[in-house]
């Protein structure tokens, strides 16, 4: 790998990393670089994001103000949010959606303005769907990522891909740089001047999930092991339907407002059960928790339940859901007639890396930005405000390193090759079957529905996991990259199980069963 400096170092090349990059570079004289596990813009949960992005713009939509966008987002979050995180994204929402379209970004249009949408949560139209018939409807994210990319490249922005940083490296309490390992087994290591963690949340340690493989909770491992404050580590919010049957596709669950219902095995309704005043009209975690349940206690059918859309008129769902039904009917799929199983999955992690409004985290030198840090959300996300969230503290981060590397200019920056990977042959563990064996760990008792009981399980199991990382097998360099990941999967999980522990109550995503009520603020 040729040499070069860097100012800003920023790992992650999702939106909340292309947005840092961006804005740091737009800083007089810093020098900006992103490494990435994946393709920078074509890696992470961005690019398979529906694209949906909440804000407000000033005068846009009558009667909606910034006061009311941050008390739905409030509202959502159980009241535990981070109320300075809050007020800057309302503040700076509109402003970052404009500035997505100075940098090419299509999103739909209503004449000459952006076409807002509704949304659950949301008291009034304020979400804005980013398109482009560039990309098939399962990667509608790199509407927003390619354009940003090419920003990025345009500003004289240092890429470095297929590089997965396993280490951050704390110099006289100080972050001075990051270890990294290539595909083809080489050691990196890269001094920087500021570090930007945007690795994205963690929903690959859970096994069933909708997030892409390269998002295993390295955000938290790598934070952690320098000593940086994590928080709200136990709100984790799954999505309830997603299609594990003909295909894998996410379904919408506003199908239920046209008429679709859920069966079990014994082909019964069964979310009245749940939910009697809502019924299917109920929210997200509920009917989470309520098809949880029904696979748990043996009534599930080929791992979820049936998502039964006879009853709406096939016109109807056409009319509304056009690119859903072509999927379809592509797959020679009748919505009305066949079978389609849904499942819940991991979708959304709330916490995350404590930072302030900046980013700026409580370990000089180090920034996290995007899904990896937390506290905006409190103990639940509104729809459509992560990718406003990870261009809103991306480009805070990005400014605020920028600044610092201008202020403390004698700190080294550079790069180099420091050798071959270590690996351990002689190891009798499977790795493959570990980590699978950790997700369904997390899955039966660390997901949906909590309690003690199962949480201790899961604490112990995880234990037993890390005293045995020194017996597993690594011989390829692909292996100690795996192996990494489970080592940040573990630290991310061990996190999870201790302040679901100590949550004695059910607030937003986290659900306890042997503390199912809520307690007072
Ligand atoms: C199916 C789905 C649909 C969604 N739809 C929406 C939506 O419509 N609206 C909305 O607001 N939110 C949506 N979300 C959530 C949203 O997509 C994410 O929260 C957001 O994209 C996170 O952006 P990010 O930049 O923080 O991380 P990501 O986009 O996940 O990027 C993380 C980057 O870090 C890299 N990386 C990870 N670990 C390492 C490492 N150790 N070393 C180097 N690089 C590393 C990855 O390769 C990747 O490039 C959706 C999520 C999913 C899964």
């Amino acid at each position: 790998m040729e040499k070069f400096q860097t100012d800003v170092l920023i790992i992650g090349g999702g939106l909340a990393g292309l947005s840092a990059a961006i804005a740091g570079s737009d800083v007089k004289d810093t020098k900006v670089a992103i490494v990435s596990k994946g393709k920078i813009g074509s890696s992470g949960n961005t690019i398979v994001s529906t694209g949906c992005l909440a804000g407000y713009i000033k005068d846009r939509i009558e009667g909606d103000s910034e006061d009311i966008f941050a008390q739905d987002i409030l509202e959502a979050g159980d009241h535990i949010n981070n109320r300075e995180m809050v007020t800057t994204f309302v503040e700076k929402s509109g402003e970052m959606l404009l500035r997505l379209q100075k940098y090419g970004v299509n999103f739909l249009q209503d004449k000459d303005k952006l076409e807002a949408h509704s949304s659950p949560g949301h008291s009034f139209p304020r979400v804005f769907q980013a398109i482009s018939n560039k990309y098939p409807y399962s990667l509608q994210g790199m509407a927003i990522t390619q354009p940003l990319r090419k920003m990025a490249k345009e500003k004289g922005v240092k890429f470095l891909e297929g590089i997965s940083i396993y280490k951050l490296i704390k110099e006289k309490d100080q972050i001075t740089g990051a270890l990294g390992l290539t595909k083809d087994g080489q050691q990196i290591v890269i001094y920087a001047k500021a570090i930007i963690l945007t690795t994205g949340g963690c929903g690959q340690i859970f096994a069933n999930n909708n997030n892409t493989n390269d998002i295993t909770g390295d955000s938290y491992g790598l934070a952690q092991s320098v000593g940086a404050n994590l928080k709200d580590m136990e709100f984790m919010q799954f999505y309830p339907t997603m299609m594990v049957k003909p295909f894998k596709l996410a379904v919408t669950t506003t199908l239920f407002s046209l008429g679709a219902t859920l069966l079990n095995k014994e082909r019964k309704t069964f979310i009245t059960k749940y939910d009697p005043k809502n019924g299917h009209m109920t929210t997200r975690d509920r009917m989470s928790r309520a098809i949880f349940t029904e696979i748990k206690e043996g009534r599930g059918i080929d791992g979820g339940v049936n998502l039964d859309c006879s009853k709406i008129p096939e016109e109807k769902f056409k009319e509304n859901y056009p690119t859903l039904y072509n999927l379809l009917c592509k797959a020679n799929i009748n919505p009305a007639k066949d079978k389609i199983i849904v499942t819940p999955v991991a979708h959304f992690f709330m916490g995350g890396i404590e930072t302030n409004k900046s980013g700026k985290t409580n370990v000089p030198g180090l920034w996290a930005a995007g899904e990896a840090a937390g506290g905006l959300h409190g103990a639940n996300r509104l729809s459509s405000n992560a990718l406003t969230e990870a261009v809103v503290f991306g480009t805070l981060a990005g400014e605020d390193a920028a600044q610092y590397c201008q202020e403390n200019k004698y700190l080294n920056s550079f790069v180099f090759n420091s050798g071959k990977i270590i690996m351990n042959p002689k190891g009798d563990l499977n790795l493959k079957e570990i980590r699978q064996n950790l997700k369904e760990v997390l899955w039966t008792d660390v997901a949906i529905v909590r309690s003690e009981e199962g949480l201790k399980r899961a604490q112990k199991k995880v234990g037993e996991i890390i005293n045995n990382l020194e017996y597993i097998h690594t011989s390829s360099s692909r292996e100690v990259i795996s192996f990494h990941e489970l080592k940040n999967s573990l630290l991310t999980a061990k996190s999870i199980i201790r302040a679901a522990l100590l949550r004695k109550e059910s607030r937003g995503a986290h659900y306890r069963i042997d503390y199912p009520s809520k307690n007072q603020l």
